[in-house]
C-alpha cells in the first residue's frame, strides 16, 4: 500500500498548483488519483461515415479537409475559421469560433479526426468547434478521438486534458504494483477483472464490455468492503448485563389479549440475548401495527423482575406520551414505576425525575430525545430502546447505549430498536448489518385489509356523509392535511390547480362549519406540548370524533377505533408517509378505510397513490417508493449512517449486494480479523472504511 500513500506531488506532471486543484477534489495521494473514477464517458470510440450521424448526435468522423481554412473577423472580439471537410459517404461544414489558431493547424488535404455535435438541416451538416486531432499522433499524447474518453468531475482551475493526463501519468507510475484487495478465490469465484486492469480500464477503457467488467469489479469490491467492515464489528462481541431471562406466563395473563406467534419469538429472542452475558444489539422490524409496543414491554418487565431499569425513546412528544400512557396500562399493575420526560416537561419535575432516576427509584423512564441530554444519570440501566429509530438522526441514535448515562465502569445497556422497515429487505440486512434481526411477520388477529380509495377534491361532499355515516357508528376519523403554516411561502400552498391549500386550523374550522353536530378537535407541530396532549388525551378517550391533524400523528400513534384516515393533497406525500399514515387506522376489529384525496396529474403521484391502492404490505410499498424516488433521494437523509458510496448504487446494485456480503461473511468465518497476510491490504482499507463507520454509527 505504501506507494499509494505518496503526495500526488510525486507524480510526473503535476505541480503545486495542479496539486491544489486536485486536492479540492479531496485527492491528496497517489491512490486518492488512481481512485478518482469518471463521472461519465464519451463514446469517441466508433469513427461514423459522415453520411450516418444524425442531427444532435456526438460522434467521432475521420474526414479530409477540402479547403484552405478562412479566418474572418465578423465584429470586434468574434473570429470565425470557416472550411469544409469531407469523407466517402458525405460534407460538412466545419466552423471554430475565436480559436485563430486552428488555421494553422489544419491542412488542406490531409486527413482528421473530429469529434462533435452534429447539426444536420436538409442536405447541410455542420459541426461548430469540434475537438480534433491528426490521424497519425506524435507519441506520448494521449489520443482524444477513436476511444471512449473519460470524462471527470473537475475544480476550478484544472481542464479535463490536465486532469486525465495525470491519472495516466499516475497510472503509469503504479503500474505492477497495485495490490489486489480481494481473495483469489473470491474474485474468480465471482468472475471479477483483476485490480491492475480494473484501475486501467475504469480510466481509459478499450470498449464497453471491458469498461462495465471493470465497473463490475468496483462496484463488488465497494460493496464487499463494507460487508467486511460491518461484519467485522458484528463479531467484536461486548460483555453485556446478565439480565436472566423470566418465565414470561404470569405476564402474558395480565394482556387482555394473547400475544401472536411472532411476538413471542421476538420476545424469546431478545430475552436470551440479555441474560447472554454479551451486550445486545438487535433490531426488531414491524410493519405498522404489528405489535412492537407489547414485545419492548415483555423485554422492559424481564429487566424489572432481575432489579434493573430500562429506557424507553420515541421521536416526538406525542408519541413518548402515547408510550407512557400505554406502557403504564400494560406495566403499572405489575409494579413497574413509570416517569415521563420530554422536552416540555417542567424543570421541577424534570429535577424530581433525575433524582428518582439516581436513586433508582424508578424501573423504567419513557422520554423523546431529551432522554439524552447531559446531566441524566440512571442507576441500574440495562436497556435502551428507541422506538421507529428511522426517525432519529445518527447522532442521536449513536448516544442511546453507549453506557455514557451510567455508572462509570458499569457494563453499557442492552440496545434494542424498532422500526416498521422504511428501507427494502435486502438493504436492511447490510444497513443494519452489525444488528441482530428479529421480524414480526403476523398480524394480530382480526385485523383486516384496511381499504383504499384514490379521490378527487370534487368528491368533498361525499366524503363528508361517510364521515358522517361512521361516526354515527361510533368510529372516529384522522384527516390529516400536508404541514403547511399560515406563514409559509405561497407558492407552496397552493394546489397544481391553484387552488389555496387549506393547512389543519382552516381544515378543523371548515369541517366544524360543515359538520357541526361532530366534535371535531386539532393537532399540529406549532402547539403548546399541553396542549395537544390535551387533544391526543380527548381522542384517545372518544371525546372527539374527528382529529384534523399535520403529520406530527404520523408515527405510532395507536387508536384502534379510528376506521378513516383520510389524507388530503395525498400528493404531498412519499409513499412511506402514506403507508404510516395508513397504519393509523385498522388497529382494531373495525373495518377500516383510507382515501386519499388529490386533484394531481402528476404521473408520479399517480403512480403513488395506485400502489397505496393495489398493496397494504409494507415491504412492497418501501421497495416502490425507493424505485419511484430512485436511490439518491430514498437514502438522500444519510440517516441510515453509511458512507457514501462511490461506484455501487444500493438502491439498484441489490444483487451484487447480497453476493458481496455472502462472500465477506465465508471469509470473515475463516479469518474474523483479517490477520492473514495475505489479507494485509485487505485489512487496511476494512480499517480505513471501519473509522468511517464508528463516525456515524453507534
Ligand atoms: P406498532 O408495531 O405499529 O408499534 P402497536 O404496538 O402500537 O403497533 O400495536 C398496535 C395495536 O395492536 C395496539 O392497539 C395494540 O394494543 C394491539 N395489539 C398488539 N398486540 C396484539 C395482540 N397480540 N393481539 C391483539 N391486539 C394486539
Ligand atoms: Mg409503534
Amino acid at each position: 500500500m505504501e506507494p499509494f500513500r505518496k503526495d500526488i506531488r510525486s507524480v510526473k506532471g503535476i505541480g503545486e498548483k495542479r496539486a491544489q486543484a486536485l486536492n479540492k477534489l479531496g485527492v491528496f495521494s497517489l491512490f486518492d488519483l488512481i481512485s478518482y473514477f469518471p463521472r461519465r464517458y464519451e463514446d469517441r470510440s466508433s469513427v461514423k461515415p459522415i453520411a450516418l450521424v444524425q442531427d444532435g448526435e456526438s460522434a467521432c468522423i475521420s474526414a479530409v479537409v477540402a479547403d484552405e481554412p478562412r479566418l474572418s473577423r465578423i465584429r470586434r472580439g468574434l473570429e470565425v475559421v470557416r472550411f469544409r471537410v469531407y469523407d466517402d459517404s458525405a460534407e460538412v461544414s466545419v466552423t471554430y469560433f475565436n480559436q485563430p489558431y486552428v488555421r494553422n493547424q489544419l491542412q488542406r488535404g490531409n486527413s482528421y479526426r473530429f469529434f462533435g455535435r452534429m447539426e444536420v438541416k436538409g442536405s447541410r451538416r455542420s459541426l461548430t468547434n469540434p475537438v480534433f486531432e491528426s490521424e497519425e499522433l506524435p507519441a506520448g499524447r494521449m489520443s482524444v478521438t477513436g476511444r471512449i474518453l473519460p470524462v471527470y468531475r473537475l475544480s476550478s482551475g484544472l481542464q479535463q486534458s490536465a486532469l486525465r493526463q495525470s491519472i495516466r501519468q499516475g497510472l503509469d507510475s503504479c503500474r505492477g504494483q497495485i495490490p489486489e484487495l480481494l481473495p483469489e478465490s473470491v474474485r474468480t469465484g465471482y468472475g471479477l477483472m483483476a485490480a491492475e486492469d480494473a484501475y486501467e480500464n475504469i480510466h481509459f477503457p478499450q470498449d464497453t464490455a471491458v469498461l462495465d467488467q471493470a465497473r463490475k469489479r468496483f462496484v463488488f469490491e465497494e460493496l464487499f468492503l463494507l460487508s467486511c467492515a460491518l461484519g467485522s464489528r458484528r463479531k467484536a462481541d461486548r460483555s453485556g448485563i446478565v439480565v436472566p431471562k423470566p418465565d414470561f406466563m404470569p405476564f402474558y395473563e395480565s394482556l387482555p389479549f394473547s400475544p401472536t406467534g411472532a411476538q413471542r419469538r421476538a420476545i424469546e429472542e431478545a430475552a436470551s440475548d440479555m441474560a447472554s452475558g454479551r451486550q445486545m444489539s438487535r433490531l426488531l422490524q414491524g410493519d405498522v401495527g404489528s405489535g412492537k409496543t407489547l414485545v419492548a414491554a415483555a423485554l422492559i418487565w424481564q429487566c424489572f423482575q432481575a432489579g434493573y431499569a430500562a429506557a424507553f425513546m420515541a421521536p416526538t412528544e406525542i408519541l413518548a406520551e402515547q408510550h407512557f400512557r400505554t406502557l403504564c396500562g400494560i406495566l403499572g399493575g405489575l409494579g413497574v414505576r413509570v416517569g415521563l420526560l420530554t422536552g416540555s416537561t417542567r424543570t421541577r419535575e424534570k429535577r424530581e425525575l433525575t433524582e428518582a432516576l439516581e436513586a433508582g427509584s424508578l424501573d423504567l423512564i419513557v422520554g423523546t430525545h431529551a432522554l439524552l441530554s447531559d446531566g441524566l444519570h440512571f442507576s441500574r440501566l440495562a436497556l435502551t430502546i428507541t422506538d421507529e429509530q428511522h426517525r432519529f438522526g445518527v447522532e442521536q441514535r449513536s448516544h442511546f447505549g453507549t453506557g455514557e448515562h451510567t455508572d462509570r465502569g458499569a457494563l453499557p445497556p442492552h440496545v434494542y430498536v424498532m422500526s416498521a422497515t422504511p428501507i427494502p429487505r435486502t438493504l436492511a440486512l447490510i444497513i443494519y448489518g452489525d444488528l441482530a434481526l428479529s421480524v414480526l411477520d403476523e398480524l394480530p388477529p382480526g385485523r383486516q385489509k384496511v381499504d383504499t380509495f384514490c379521490v378527487g377534491s370534487a368528491y368533498h361532499q361525499r366524503l363528508l356523509a361517510f364521515i358522517r355515516k361512521l361516526c354515527a357508528e361510533g368510529r372516529q376519523v384522522f384527516v390529516v392535511c400536508p404541514k403547511v403554516e399560515e406563514d409559509e411561502d405561497s407558492e407552496i400552498s397552493l394546489t397544481e390547480s391553484g387552488k389555496k391549500l387549506l393547512s389543519a386550523v382552516e381544515y378543523a374550522e371548515q369541517l366544524r362549519q360543515e359538520l357541526p353536530e361532530l366534535r371535531i378537535g386539532c393537532v399540529h407541530g406549532k402547539m403548546k406540548t399541553a396542549d395537544k396532549d390535551l387533544v391526543m388525551q380527548q381522542m384517545t378517550a372518544g371525546a372527539l370524533d374527528v382529529l384534523v391533524s399535520t403529520t406530527v400523528i404520523e408515527v405510532g400513534v395507536d387508536i384502534p377505533n379510528a376506521a378513516l384516515m383520510l389524507v388530503e393533497n395525498a400528493d404531498r406525500f412519499g409513499l412511506s408517509q402514506l403507508h404510516q399514515l395508513r397504519g393509523r387506522v385498522g388497529r382494531g376489529e373495525h373495518k377500516s378505510y383510507c382515501v386519499l384525496v388529490t386533484d394531481s396529474e402528476s404521473e408520479e403521484a399517480r403512480a403513488r397513490m395506485k400502489i397505496m391502492c393495489e398493496t397494504g404490505d409494507g415491504f412492497r410499498i418501501a421497495e416502490e417508493d425507493l424505485r419511484l424516488r430512485g436511490p439518491g433521494d430514498f437514502f438522500g437523509s444519510r440517516q441510515h449512517g453509511l458512507p457514501e458510496m462511490h461506484v455501487a448504487d444500493l438502491g439498484t446494485d441489490t444483487e451484487t449486494l447480497m453476493k458481496a456480503k455472502d462472500a465477506a461473511d465465508r471469509l470473515l468465518a475463516l479469518d474474523p480479523t483479517l490477520s492473514l497476510p495475505e489479507h494485509a491490504a485487505l485489512r487496511d482499507r476494512v480499517l480505513l472504511l471501519t473509522e468511517k463507520l464508528d463516525g456515524t454509527l453507534n
